[in-house]
């Protein structure tokens, strides 16, 4: 970094950022050049508090929570509870507050946990033959109801597209078919052919598993089939493969419509099935690239018992408050998140380790946000606006840590400004750009280009928006109940390099490492990149807790109803 550029830099931004600490000189002096002295002393104080973002630190905290002996931070386990109290004592020792109401510094929350014991195989029959399919390396099964012994007997099995019910697209592959007590047969993905249905290559909720579950079963289907493919998945089957073994843990369900089971099958699989019915996989699909798609029933039915094990099991999300020092504007927070949790221990590799130390996913963003912490620490004066940071669990199993905070939130959600999430750092690099999840959707954008162009570099929107990466981490909940949300991810225009070979270094990650035991740290990381993307979040969100007013949802955005809601209950 350019110092001297920097210090003019911080010179034409400092009414905004320090904007406390100069009103207040101006007060006291009523003098010009003592203002003038006075935001130089604050424009070094500030860039001091940058400083304490250093690459030394985030490397201590990822070797820390990555470590064998965090036994890859599974939920409600031994790894879990270290993590907690390692997280305790970093936010004790940087000097931020409890961040519970009653001064606690972590909110406990309740999961049911399902195990869903492998089944011997999978059977189905029709058109007089019958196939078996093989556990793991045709299918993958969970339980979804959350009892014990889920099961379908003879329940016909019907292709029904994509599964999505989407009346704004004039869009129903449910129409004229009754899937009651049905095993439905699912694309996945959403149509991405054509930009104004389902935003073109843009993936929506409605290309995400979940939503295909959660319709299916309000629809009255008793089993989910998804076809797994790589392009319409964006990983490969491994990444299903060892995610979807061992104990899988939800909130508890309460009154939400469940099927008995959700399953996983690779394409090769399906293709054999369908074909039974005398049916191609591609005609199909074919067919179901179309508004006018009728669902399909294959006249093949199928029989399974599952023996899950259900259980009730604890963790918690932590967080810790660094109080705003504007008396009107400090009920108000900036949330920073990221997510404690991994995978736990799980099947071995081909090396034999079993341990998925989630290295990379999530102790870079974890270390990032703690770093962050320790620099909004030691500004001279706090922001206006309260900050917190929040660290969620049981991610990996389905947001389920920051659900339960959107759900049950310290701070009403018209309170809070903005949220800005972490899930995975920059391994590899300084880069020219900065990809922002959510770009296009609030007026944080202004504020991330502004501090990416100060740094020389510019913004990128999601560069795989057909994954859906804006419904797949934490920030989502926040955009749920309506919080401006923002997830800075690594750029992929490394400087210095081709321009293809950090999509490569994306792409290999994904396919190698991620979700598996080999997300370990290594020594060899080069973390210039994140400390920058770090310092990009730190001046957004001061900059956001130290604005006159809370930004905004752009206008017709998705959460813009219900933010507009719940500013609207603060009123009452
Ligand atoms: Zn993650």
């Amino acid at each position: 970094m350019n110092w001297t550029k920097r210090e003019q830099e911080l010179k034409f931004k400092l009414p905004m950022l320090v904007a406390g600490i100069a009103v207040t000189m101006v007060a006291c002096s009523g003098e010009e050049a003592t203002t003038e002295v006075a935001e130089q002393a604050a424009a070094t104080s500030v860039e001091n508090a940058v400083d304490q973002i250093t690459e030394e630190y985030i490397r201590e905290v990822m070797i820390e929570i990555s470590a064998d002996d965090y036994e890859g931070r599974g939920p409600a386990t031994a790894g879990d509870i270290k993590t907690r109290k390692f997280l305790i004592e970093q936010m004790t020792e940087i000097g931020l507050e409890p961040g519970m109401p009653d001064g606690s510094w972590e909110q406990p929350f309740e999961m049911v946990s399902v195990n869903t014991l492998p089944p011997e195989g999978w059977k189905f029959e029709g058109h007089g033959k019958s196939m078996t399919f093989d556990f793991y390396d045709d299918f993958m099964i969970n339980g979804d109801n959350q009892q014990s012994q889920p099961s379908v007997e003879n329940a016909e099995v019907v292709f029904a597209g994509y599964g999505i019910q989407a009346p704004e697209f004039g869009w129903d592959d449910y129409k004229n078919i009754d899937v009651t007590g049905k095993v439905v047969l699912l694309m996945n993905n959403d149509p991405d052919w054509d930009d104004d249905l389902f935003a073109g290559e843009t993936r929506l909720w409605y290309g995400r598993w979940d939503y295909k579950f959660l319709t299916a079963a309000k629809n009255g289907a008793a089993g989910v089939i998804i076809i797994h493919t790589i392009p319409s998945a964006g990983y490969p089957y491994q990444v299903l493969q060892t995610s979807n073994i061992g104990p899988q843990m939800e909130l508890p369900v309460g009154d939400e419509a469940r099927a008995q089971f959700t399953s996983f099958m690779t394409e090769d699989a399906v293709r054999e099935l369908v074909s039974m019915a005398g049916k191609d996989l591609d005609e199909l699909y074919e067919a179901a690239y179309n508004a006018d798609f009728q669902a399909v029933p294959l006249g093949v039915t199928t029989s399974i018992a599952l023996d899950v094990e259900v259980d009730s099991v604890t963790t918690a999300n932590v967080l810790g408050v660094l109080p705003g020092s504007d008396p009107e504007l400090k009920d108000e927070y900036v949330i920073y998140t990221a997510h404690h949790d991994h995978l736990g221990i799980g099947p071995a590799n081909d090396e034999g380790d079993t341990i998925y130390n989630g290295a990379m996913d999530n102790a870079s963003g974890v270390g990032q946000i703690l770093a962050m912490a320790k620099a909004f620490v030691a500004l001279p004066e706090a922001p206006r606006r309260s900050i917190m940071f929040l660290f969620v669990g049981a991610e990996e199993q389905g947001l389920l840590g920051s659900k339960w905070y959107a759900a049950n939130p310290t701070v009403s959600p018209g309170k809070i400004a903005a949220n800005l999430n972490y899930d995975g750092g920059n391994l590899h690099g300084p880069t020219n750009d900065i990809v922002y999840i959510g770009f296009g959707k609030t007026s944080i954008d202004e504020l991330v280009i502004e501090y990416a162009a100060e740094q020389g570099r510019v913004v990128k929107p999601d560069q795989f928006a057909d994954r859906g990466y804006f419904y797949r981490s934490d920030q989502f909940s926040f955009a749920k109940i309506g919080v401006p949300a923002v997830y800075l991810e690594p750029g992929t225009d490394f400087v210095d390099r081709p321009p293809e070979w950090g999509r490569q270094v994306v792409e290999n990650f994904t396919n190698n490492h991620y979700h598996q035991p080999s997300d370990e740290y290594d020594p060899n990381w080069n973390l210039s990149g994140m400390i920058d993307d770090a310092q990009i979040g730190f001046w957004t969100g001061l900059a956001v807790a130290n604005a006159d007013e809370m930004p905004t949802w752009n206008e017709g955005d998705e959460f813009e109803a219900v933010r507009l809601e719940a500013l609207a209950a603060e009123e009452d």
